[in-house]
């Protein structure tokens, strides 16, 4: 147990905690992933409280979610007085959405000059589709392996990674995937022709001619892959994808669902190398916490639907407007991205050093505070460690610190704090890490 601001008595879970995870599947279907024992009471800022007075700090941010920090209270605020007045209007027109709509316009890059709100990533992955389909009048899209768009059926489809789609046929046609590049993994060596990726390049051209049909309209990526285990592509792949999808006549479709507000040190993952993406999908941090997603896009692309062919029985409603409206604006006043960045900076450094002393972490990477931690059983054989992984998570909860896993063998540890974390959270977190990895 750390002195200062974790604060953890006895076992996990404690004596209330068990109580309701007992009872909590004898009525909700236990079909969710692995969590630490812990059940939340109240969250601020960076700090978790579970039902027995434990403190923990936060290294998960719900899923990337809570970018502002857990129940910010200008963001609580904001909820508070728009549920007071209005709590759904479905398609007509409210004060809230048509100002959240103007103030996420205005911090978008100028080119996507139109938004659409929905509720949830996937649906908005579901709209972005429609819109591409609509305005190519094509309907192949180019996805990766590795991906993670949702868990509907098209999000499922363009996804590369087994959960959403195991047993799950058949899927939607026209979906060609193609193998993300990660330099930690790379057997074919692509990465290595960074900045021109010719050789990467030379492979999809030839996976698009043995697997289309000729109805190729778009290309949907993540920035950096989320799911599949915190994947960056080496600098410079994204913007060489962009060019290769624009000199086609392709749509280019960024999914920023988890990589937007902040989260990897700038507004916008795009930023980074000034893509210009034609769709942008948004969710997670938009609502930090209250559920909505978006569609970005420009007038002309949107112009392919006609009036009542895109609409959402909770998209716009007014207390999901008022709390975009609330993240944008404490996004700017208290300048989260950089704090990302800054405290990002820090992170990962201190990760990296850690990770030198342990046989078990093959690799740490990220961006702001986005970071992924790969445990390995061997660092030469690279053998994903799962069950390692999963007493990580364990002892750095009995610690006061809760993280999560993501990978397809659940051996990535998910390292993403909500973006208002500060120099004293960030330090009592890792030396919590630290100790539990020392401990191995
Ligand atoms: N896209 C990405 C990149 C995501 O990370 C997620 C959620 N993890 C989604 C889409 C789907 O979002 P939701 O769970 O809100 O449907």
């Amino acid at each position: 147990m750390a002195a200062g601001i974790t604060h953890v008595r006895g076992k996990l879970p404690g004596p209330r905690g068990r109580k309701l995870l007992e009872r909590w599947h004898r009525f909700e279907a236990d079909v969710v992933g692995y969590q630490a024992p812990v059940v939340w009471k109240r969250a601020r800022g960076c700090v978790i409280e579970d039902v027995d007075g434990n403190k923990f700090i936060d290294w998960t941010s719900g899923v990337l979610v809570t970018n502002v920090g857990h129940c910010h209270p200008r963001l609580v605020k904001a909820v508070r007085d728009a549920s007071g007045k209005l709590l759904n209007n479905y398609e007509c027109a409210n004060e809230y959405r048509i100002q959240a709509a103007e103030a996420l316009v205005k911090a978008l890059p100028p080119h996507l000059n139109r938004c659409f709100f929905l509720s949830t990533g996937s649906e908005a992955i579901e709209a972005a589709v429609r819109l591409l389909k609509r305005k190519t009048g094509k309907y192949e899209i180019l996805s990766f392996d590795g991906s993670f768009h949702g868990r509907t059926v098209t999000a499922a489809s363009l996804g590369g990674l087994p959960g959403p789609k195991s047993r799950y046929g058949p899927l939607m046609p026209g979906a060609i995937r193609v193998p993300f590049p990660h330099p930690y993994r790379d057997p074919q060596g692509w990465c290595d022709d960074a900045p021109r990726f010719d050789k990467y390049f030379y492979f999809l051209e030839s996976a698009v001619a043995s697997n289309s049909t000729g109805s190729l309209g778009g290309v949907i990526t993540e920035p950096y892959q989320g799911t599949a285990g915190f994947l960056f592509p080496p600098r410079g792949w994204l913007k060489r994808l962009e060019e290769w999808a624009c000199s086609r006549g392709l749509l280019f479709v960024l999914d920023e669902v988890q990589s937007s507000f902040g989260r990897t040190g700038k507004m916008w993952a795009m930023d980074h190398e000034g893509l210009k993406p034609d769709i942008v999908i948004l969710g997670k941090g938009i609502g930090s916490g209250v559920p909505v997603s978006a569609v970005a896009s420009t007038a002309e692309i949107f112009s392919a639907l006609s009036k009542g062919e895109m609409s959402s029985t909770m998209g716009g409603n007014p207390v999901s407007s008022a709390a975009v409206l609330a993240v944008l604006d404490i996004m700017r006043r208290e300048r989260l991205a950089e704090n990302a960045m800054r405290i990002g900076d820090f992170m990962i450094d201190r990760l990296r050093r850690i990770a030198v002393r342990s046989p078990y972490l093959g690799d740490v990477r990220g961006m702001g505070l986005v970071m992924g931690v790969e445990f390995v059983l061997d660092k030469k054989s690279k053998e994903p460690a799962r069950e390692l992984v999963r007493e990580v998570i364990n002892r750095c909860a009995r610690n006061g610190l809760l993280v999560g896993a993501v990978g397809t063998h659940q051996h990535i540890l998910r390292v993403a704090p909500p973006l208002v974390i500060d120099r004293k959270e960030a330090d009592e977190s890792l030396s919590i890490f630290e100790r539990v990895v020392k401990g191995l």
